[in-house]
C-alpha cells in the first residue's frame, strides 16, 4: 500500500485526494506556491514544501521542484489531481522512472489521448463511433476544403493538442474557412505548442454526455454517465448523473461500448470518455480525459463510491474494491460549480473574500477549500467551490441545489451565483433537455 503520497495541486482537488489518503492510513505531502502558503491544503497536510512562486510555470508545473520535494519528503507516490500535470505523459513517465507511483493512468494512455486526432483514430478502430471529419491532421488550406465538402458545414477546426475548451472554431462556410484556417493554425501553435488541426462535423445540437471508466491495467468497468452540456466557453458549468437526457437503452449501448474499448485497452485507474449525443442519441466520441474529473462527485454520490479512494487502491496494486453487478446506481446528482468570474462576461474576478457562507445540510456536499479572509489568485483557475446536491428523484436533487444555492453568500469577489440560480430555475434545465448552446445562445436572464 502507498504510504506517503505527494499531492501536486491546489484547491479542492487537493483536499478531495487528502481527505481520501487519509481515511487509507496514508501520510500526506503538499507542494504549493508561495502565495499558497496558509492555504486549508497546506495547513492540513502532514507535511508540505514550498516549490516556487505563483506562476504556475515556477511552481505547480515545474517538474524537478515537485521531484525534490518528493525525495526529500520520501513521498512513494504522487497523485496530480486535474489540470497542470495531470495530462502530461512526460511528468507521468519521470514519476515511474523514479521508482515512485504516479496515481492515474499508464503513461502510455495519457500520451493517445492528450493527441485528440489520434485518440479519435484509435476509439474508432476499437468500434467506438466517432463523428465525421478529417482523416488524421488536416496540414494545408487546401486538404480542409476537401473535407469540408465532402462533410458539409458546419464544421469544427479543433487543435490536435487542445483543450480546457480552447482551440476550437467553429466554421459556416467556405469563405470562413479561407480566413480562419491559417489564423487557426498560428493560434494553435501559440497556445498549445502544436499548429496542428484536425475537423470534425459541427453538431448544432448536441447533448455532452460522458462515461467515467475505471481499470486496474487488465480489466476495466463503466461506472454510469454524466451530463454535461450546461457550458459556458466549451467549459463545464453545471454537471448530473445520470444524465436526464439518454433513454436507456443508449446509456446501456454507451457504456457497453465504451467498456468493450477500455478493456481492449487495458485502462488503468479513471479516465472519462466524452461523447456528443444529437437528437436522435447518436453519440460520437470527442475525446478521452485521463484523470480525475472536476465533476466526479456526481458519479460517487449516485454510486456510493470514492473514486479517489479506488486510484489510490489501484496504484497500491490491489485493484479496485467492487466488481460491476456490486455497483448501486441510486437516486440523482447535481453539481453546481461556483466560480470567481463575472456572471454575465464570465471574466475571472480575483479579490479578497470578505464573507463567505456556503449552507451543507440533507443531500448537499460541499467540496471547497476556500474560507472567509481567503484571497482569490488571479494566478489559477477561478472555481471557489463545488455544490452538489443528492436526491432520490432528479427533482429532489433540483430543490435541495436550488436551495443550497439560494443560501449562499459570498462578498468581496464577484460570482457566478446568481447565473447558476437563474439556470437552476429556468424551465428548461427543469426538463432535463438542454443542449451545449442553452447557456450562451439560449437563456435569456
Ligand atoms: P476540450 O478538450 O477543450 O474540453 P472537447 O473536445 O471536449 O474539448 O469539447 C468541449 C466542448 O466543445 C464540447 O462539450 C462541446 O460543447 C463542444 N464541441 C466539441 N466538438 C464539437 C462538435 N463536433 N460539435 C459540436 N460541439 C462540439
Amino acid at each position: 500500500m502507498i504510504k506517503k503520497l505527494l499531492i501536486a495541486n491546489r484547491g479542492e482537488i487537493a483536499l478531495r485526494i487528502m481527505s481520501a489518503a487519509k481515511e487509507l492510513g496514508i501520510k500526506t505531502v503538499m507542494v504549493y506556491s508561495e502565495p499558497d502558503k496558509n492555504s486549508m491544503p497546506v495547513q492540513l497536510a502532514d507535511e508540505a514544501h514550498c516549490i516556487g512562486p505563483a506562476q504556475p510555470s515556477e511552481s505547480y508545473l515545474n517538474i524537478p521542484a515537485i521531484m525534490t520535494a518528493a525525495e526529500l519528503s520520501g513521498a512513494d507516490a504522487i497523485h496530480p489531481g486535474y489540470g497542470f500535470l495531470s495530462e502530461n505523459p512526460r511528468f507521468a513517465e519521470i514519476v515511474e522512472s523514479s521508482g515512485l507511483i504516479y496515481v492515474g493512468p499508464k503513461p502510455e494512455h495519457i500520451k493517445l489521448m492528450g493527441d485528440k486526432q489520434l485518440a479519435r483514430g484509435t476509439m474508432e478502430s476499437l468500434g467506438v463511433p466517432i463523428l465525421p471529419g478529417s482523416n488524421g491532421v488536416v496540414k494545408r488550406i487546401g486538404d480542409a476544403r476537401r473535407t469540408a465538402s465532402k462533410i458539409g458545414y458546419p464544421i469544427i477546426l479543433k487543435a490536435v493538442a487542445g483543450g480546457g475548451g480552447r482551440g476550437m472554431r467553429i466554421i459556416n462556410s467556405s469563405a470562413e474557412l479561407e480566413e480562419s484556417f491559417n489564423t487557426a493554425q498560428r493560434e494553435s501553435y501559440m497556445a498549445f505548442g502544436s499548429p496542428e488541426l484536425y475537423i470534425e462535423k459541427y453538431i448544432e445540437r448536441a447533448h455532452h454526455v460522458e462515461v467515467q471508466v475505471i481499470g486496474d491495467g487488465t480489466k476495466a468497468i463503466s461506472i454510469g454517465d454524466r451530463e454535461c452540456s450546461m457550458q459556458r466557453r466549451h467549459q463545464k458549468i453545471v454537471e448530473e448523473a445520470p444524465s436526464p437526457f439518454i433513454s436507456q437503452a443508449t446509456r446501456k449501448k454507451m457504456l457497453e461500448t465504451v467498456e468493450k474499448a477500455a478493456m481492449h485497452l487495458k485502462v488503468r485507474s479513471l479516465i472519462t470518455f466524452e461523447f456528443l449525443v444529437d437528437d436522435k442519441e447518436d453519440f460520437y466520441f470527442i475525446e478521452a480525459n485521463t484523470r480525475i474529473q472536476v465533476e466526479h462527485a456526481v458519479t460517487e454520490q449516485v454510486n456510493w463510491l470514492d473514486l479517489v479512494k479506488e486510484q489510490l487502491l489501484i496504484a497500491s496494486g490491489k485493484g479496485f474494491s467492487f466488481v460491476k453487478e456490486g455497483i448501486n446506481h441510486r437516486g440523482h446528482a447535481i453539481e453546481a460549480r461556483i466560480n470567481a468570474e463575472d456572471p454575465r462576461t464570465f471574466s475571472p474576478s480575483p479579490g479578497k473574500i470578505q464573507f463567505l457562507f456556503i449552507p451543507g445540510g440533507n443531500g448537499i456536499r460541499v467540496d471547497t477549500a476556500v474560507f472567509q479572509g481567503y484571497e482569490v489568485s488571479p494566478y489559477y483557475d477561478s472555481m471557489l467551490a463545488k455544490v452538489i446536491s443528492y436526491g432520490r428523484t432528479r427533482d429532489e436533487a433540483l430543490k435541495k441545489l436550488e436551495t443550497a444555492i439560494n443560501h449562499t453568500s459570498i462578498v468581496g469577489v464577484k460570482t457566478n451565483l446568481p447565473l447558476l440560480l437563474s439556470l437552476i430555475k429556468s424551465p428548461e434545465f427543469k426538463s432535463g433537455n438542454y443542449t451545449t448552446r442553452f447557456l450562451e445562445e439560449e437563456f435569456n436572464w
